[in-house]
């Protein structure tokens, strides 16, 4: 008998919680997700949790349901992505969506102010666009049913009013689009590090930033740069359309500006999707990386799209035959001894490390994972 699919749904989304099920491939264990919304922290989700009507339905011992706060301002079920380790999304029922936009059909003032009772917010994300310049493989960008759309910055100053009174402190300025893509970011960027905020961005960097626009990305502090490989052709074939002397170079330029403007110098991480592309070569990564002033990495796990026409797609890295998952598991080690030595940051998304290991146990593989 064949592989059963991944199947599951989210039926509530209230006050903050959003309750479902999940069962992995037709087993009985529990299901691991991953779940992203514009502006929100990712969150893993269990879903081992009992419902009698999921045991009613056939569904093994109805141990798949899930339950997990996103409470993120301007949440919306419809841009919710719910996913299994492999990809397979988990979509709102009709009926929940029905109910949530009944629920926030018109929102009455005394809601409003509710929402804000809180006076003071330490960290704002502001996704001030959904375009991207890039059309990576791996991301949702690239599905065809994609809808990018720029925020309307009309309102900029009561905006940037708004936030000084409620003391944000740190503002990371992109969500899932590509900052540097609209047009005069750079006006906007000048104008919150004038305003105070401690700044965060991340950015492909794939084209090469003009003089005015390095001047204001060395006002951010802290800079992020997606990079899954050292590789070029490798970069190229996963990214598209991405250079890594670019990247390089707009890294040293903003270092070069923020010296001559004698400003502090921008921390920088690099951000890699992990994928049998790139896993092998991780612990060169980190050197290459570290060599180039990178001093935090982030590793993210893959959530497969559908395939793209004429696209060699990555896969998990879980898919790699025996004898490289076993040097991948090595390659981790590696790079986690590495990161101490170096005393770079090291974040390896947990649920990569869990994927990697119940897959190991599943071939019957001896290896020990990076905590
Ligand atoms: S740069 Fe980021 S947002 Fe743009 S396509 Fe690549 S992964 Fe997606």
């Amino acid at each position: 008998m064949g592989a059963q699919p991944s199947i599951g749904c989210i039926d509530d989304v209230r006050h903050g919680w959003v309750q479902g099920w999940a069962r992995e491939g037709g087993r009985d264990g529990p299901a691991r997700l991953l779940a992203r919304h514009p502006g929100a922290a990712p969150v893993e989700v269990l879903a081992d949790g009992y419902r009698p009507d999921l045991a009613a339905a056939g569904l093994g011992e109805g141990r798949h349901a899930f339950r997990f706060r996103l409470d993120t301002p301007g949440f919306d079920p419809a841009r919710l992505e719910l996913r299994f380790a492999d990809g397979t999304p988990v979509r709102p029922s009709a009926a929940c969506l029905a109910a949530w936009q009944e629920s926030h059909a018109a929102p009455a003032p005394a809601d409003l102010e509710a929402l804000l009772e809180s006076p003071v917010t330490r960290v704002l994300h502001w996704e001030m666009t959904r375009q991207c310049n890039l059309r990576c493989t791996y991301c949702a960008v690239s599905q065809p049913n994609y809808r990018g759309e720029d925020m309307d910055l009309g309102d900029f100053d009561a905006l940037v009013a708004t936030l000084r009174a409620r003391r944000v402190q740190t503002l990371v300025v992109n969500g899932h689009g590509e900052t540097t893509g609209i047009p005069g970011w750079h006006h906007r960027i000048l104008a919150l590090a004038a305003a105070g905020f401690r700044l965060a961005i991340i950015s492909n960097f794939a084209r090469l930033l003009r003089e005015e626009e390095l001047d204001a990305m060395a006002r951010i502090a802290s800079i992020q740069v997606s990079v899954d490989t050292h590789r070029p052709e490798v970069l190229r074939a996963v990214r598209r359309r991405v250079d890594l002397g670019n990247i390089l170079l707009n890294m040293n330029g903003v270092r070069a500006r923020a010296e001559a403007l004698g400003l502090p110098q921008p921390v920088f991480a690099w951000s890699c999707v992990m994928s049998d592309k790139v896993a092998l070569d991780f612990a060169d990564y980190l050197r290459f990386g570290i060599a180039a002033g990178v001093r935090a990495f982030d590793v993210c796990n893959l959530s497969r799209y559908p395939d793209l026409p004429g696209v060699e797609m990555p896969e998990h890295a879980t898919t790699l035959p025996d004898a490289e998952l076993l040097r991948f598991a090595d390659v981790l080690r590696e790079g986690r001894a590495l990161a101490a030595r170096k005393g770079v940051t090291l974040t390896i998304q947990a649920g990569l490390l869990d994927t990697l290991r119940l897959e190991l146990a599943r071939r019957g593989l001896p290896a020990e994972v990076a905590a």
